[in-house]
Formats: C-alpha cells, structure tokens, sequence
C-alpha cells in the first residue's frame, strides 16, 4: 500500500494543510489542536502518543454527516483494535458510536469504558468457546459468524445458555480491495468470512437452527481501501445475495458492510467519505435492512502523532541515518507493512532539507521509520512528529528490547492530559516468576 504508491513526497506546508489539527506557532513550532507538541515534550518526556480528541471528534460526526446526507443512518461501530485506549473509546461512546470488537480482551475493554453490551458487535475469524459463551452472557447485540463450523458451535453454546444468540453471516464476497497483502479480507484465498458460493446453503442452515437469531450479513473486505470501486463490487455482491436469500423466503433484516475506508498518508488519492457514503447509499440503501459499519482506521489515525526525539545523527558513507528514541516496537506499521507515515520536525527549520534514513534503536534491520526521507537538519534533543498514527499504533506495540510501553496525552480545546502513564520499568517483568527449584 503505502510504500508501493508512486507520488511526489508532499512539503511540510502540505502536510500541515490537509491536516487541520496541525498548526504552527512562531515560538514554540508545530501544535496539534493549538497545543506546542514541545509543551507535551517538556512535561511527559519522549517517545510519547498524543491524540487530538477534537479530531477524533469531528472525524465521527463528519462520518455520520455523509451518510445522513445520503439519507442512512448506520449504526456505527468503532473497530476497537484500532486504538483500544479507554479515553477513546469513552469519545466515542458520548458520540454514539458503539463497538466492533475482536476478542473477549476487547469486549471487557469497551464494557469498561461505559458501552453497552447491546452496542457491540463481536467479529473474528477464530472466536473461542469461551469468547462465545461470554458474548452470549453481556448479552451483546450482534455476533458476526465467520464459519459454518463456528455457527454450529455458537448454536450448540447458546442452547447451552438458554438464550438465542443474535446472529449476522459474515460473507467473504471475493474482492480484490486492491490494498496491501497483509490487510487484504475479501479474496477468496483469505481466511475471513463464509464463501460467497456457500453463503446460500449456510444461511439457509443458519435460519432454521435453534439457538440461532438471524437477523443478516456482514462483510469487511480488508483495510486501509483507496479504491471505490472495491468497495462497491463488494456491496453490489452482498445486495445480490440479499435478495437471492428473499427470494427463497429468508428473513433478512441487517447488513454490516464492516470497515475499511482508508486515509492518505503521503498525499495518495483517497476514497472521500461522501463518495464512500453514496456508493453504500446505491448500493445498500435500498434494501430496506438497518445499516452497520466498523470503521477504525478513518476516525482515529489522523488524529494521532507519535512524538519523539533525536538521539543522535550517525554519519556512514553515503547515507545519514537520524537515530531517533522511538522504534519498531512502539509504531510497527513501517517495518511490519513497509507503511509510509509524514514526519515533521517540531521547531521550525534551519537549513535545507537533504536525504537521511530515520531509524529507531531496536537491534533489527527492519527497525526503520524512513529511508531516503527529505528533513531539514535535525541535531540531537531534535522532537519529530510521526503523522497519522493514531490507527494501529499504540495497540500494536510491544517490549521488545525490553522497551516500556509510551505514555499517551490527549489535547482537546487547547488543554491536555495524561491519559496513559509511561509503563515503568518494573511492570516489565511484574507477572513474571522463577522456578522454586532454581533455589
Ligand atoms: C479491522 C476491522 C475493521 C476496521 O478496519 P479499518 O480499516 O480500521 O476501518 C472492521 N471490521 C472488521 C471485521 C475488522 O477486522
């Protein structure tokens, strides 16, 4: 995806102009949501995340607004693995928005932070007995059934419990969502979801099994899609099947087009989330079902920054690597996707910008944020913003090297707040235990 996509690298006054939340202050350099990211440097120390909550805000109801303006109104669930902090989640919460969850571990986080269990909706390829037997006990409002395999499981679990579990058919509707491999969902060859060719004969098994609520289908066809045309091929698919299914005299009341809507990290053309709106409204729009949808990475990961610091500049001949204190176990997505995220430096520029690879200290090759990526000269202490990481960011990351986990600040209206400390050293190795015979 990212990397792959051959454009222009955008200036830093590009960069600031297609993301409002940024801004510069003559003193004190680059802010996000008004507040100078050296204040948040100077208070909370590197590497550190910080959210803009006013962003993640207006990002939701500008996403509900696309579709009212299409006449939908979707139930909108936000895929808590895209960044599973308590805070976020409560945002959304206060915007209506319930949550698209992926293990129990996920489902007590959302319980936790004030969400109703009927405002979950529980996805997975590989849920587990107990995942299923926990989701039945909250209560929670819908399970999207990956297999037949696992709807005979759900069933068997559900007359066990006594109560009807509220089922949707996730359908692998065999697109190419044109997006990088390791995100892909909707191809045949994936993992994810019942084939479209079964989909049929298992809905129909599904309809007359008892244990079973079944109120529709549900489909996700990967992340971070720039390309309509996916998106669409996908629901044209399920709204034939739909009515494939009615016309055997299937009951059908819900669809779940999942999520995926990406953003643009590096200036890329994007879907816009009107066009994406109105292909679901042309699509989906009229087969008189309520509506829902999972999107994580569009409300969250331009919100977010990954704030860190320069420890030194190594010069090697012919290349400059710009060592920073954060790493690949913090922001896995370059080494993991080959992602592209901007960076800015924090205090205005001295001097002209030349070619350097920005690396962090892990004791791996792929530990690297950017290679041949054009910053002005940045000495030691020198704070970077890594841009959009506010999606599969802080929820990936490890200890790897032994590294604690970042503390993340949230800015909203100018002020900010800690709303995860940085991990201390100890917790590293808290749970852990040596064997008595070790003496
Ligand atoms: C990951 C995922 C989402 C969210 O995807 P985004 O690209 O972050 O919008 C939604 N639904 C399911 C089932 C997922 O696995």
């Amino acid at each position: 995806m990212d990397a792959m996509v051959s454009v222009p690298e955008p200036d830093p006054a590009e960069l600031r102009a297609t993301r409002p939340h940024l801004g510069i202050d003559p003193v004190a350099g680059l802010t996000l949501e008004d507040v100078p990211l050296a204040a948040i440097a100077r208070s909370f120390g590197t590497p550190a995340w910080v959210y803009g909550a006013g962003t993640m805000r207006a990002r939701a109801r500008a996403f509900r607004a696309a579709f009212a303006a299409c006449g939908l109104a979707p139930d909108i669930h936000f895929a808590v693995k895209a960044n599973d902090h308590q805070a976020v989640l409560r945002l959304f919460a206060a915007e209506g928005l319930g949550a698209d969850v992926v293990s129990g571990g996920e489902l007590a986080r959302a319980r936790a932070a004030g969400m109703a269990a009927t405002d979950i909706v529980f996805s997975g390829v590989g849920k587990t007995v107990a995942e299923l037997d926990r989701a039945l006990a909250e209560g929670v409002g819908q399970i999207n059934v990956e297999s037949a395999e696992e709807l005979e499981m759900l069933a068997a679990r559900a007359r066990a419990a006594g109560r009807p579990a509220p089922v949707v058919l996730r359908v692998n509707p065999d697109v190419d969502a044109a997006t990088h491999a390791k995100i892909t969902t909707g191809r045949a060859e994936n993992k994810f979801g019942i084939a479209l060719a079964e989909a049929e004969t298992v809905y129909a098994r599904a309809a007359r099994l008892e244990g079973i609520t079944l109120r529709g289908l549900a489909f996700h066809i990967g992340s971070q899609i720039t390309d309509l045309a996916a998106f669409r091929a996908a629901c044209t698919r399920i709204a034939d099947l739909a009515r494939a299914l009615r016309g055997r005299g299937l009951a059908l009341d819900t669809v779940d087009f999942g999520g995926g809507l990406g953003i643009s990290y590096r200036g890329e053309a994007v879907v816009g989330v009107d066009a994406y709106a109105g292909a679901i409204a042309a699509t989906l729009g009229g087969l008189g079902v309520r509506l829902k949808t999972e999107p994580g990475r569009w409300l969250v990961g331009p919100a977010g920054v990954l704030l860190a610091a320069v420890v030194l500049v190594k010069e090697t001949p012919g290349r400059r690597f710009v060592v920073l204190d954060a790493a690949m176990n913090d922001l896995l997505r370059p080494a993991l996707y080959e992602a592209w995220h901007a960076m800015l430096p924090v205090a205005p520029a001295r001097g002209p910008a030349g070619p350097v690879d920005v690396v962090g200290p892990v004791c791996e090759s792929a530990d690297r944020f950017a290679v041949g990526r054009m910053l002005p000269p940045l000495g030691p202490g020198a704070l970077v913003a890594i841009l959009d990481a506010g999606a599969y960011g802080a929820v990936m990351s490890s200890t790897y090297n032994s590294r604690p986990l970042l503390p993340v600040v949230m800015i909203e209206r100018g002020r900010f707040a800690l709303v995860r400390a940085r991990q201390p050293e100890e917790a590293l190795w808290a749970g852990e235990r040596v064997p008595e015979w070790f003496g």
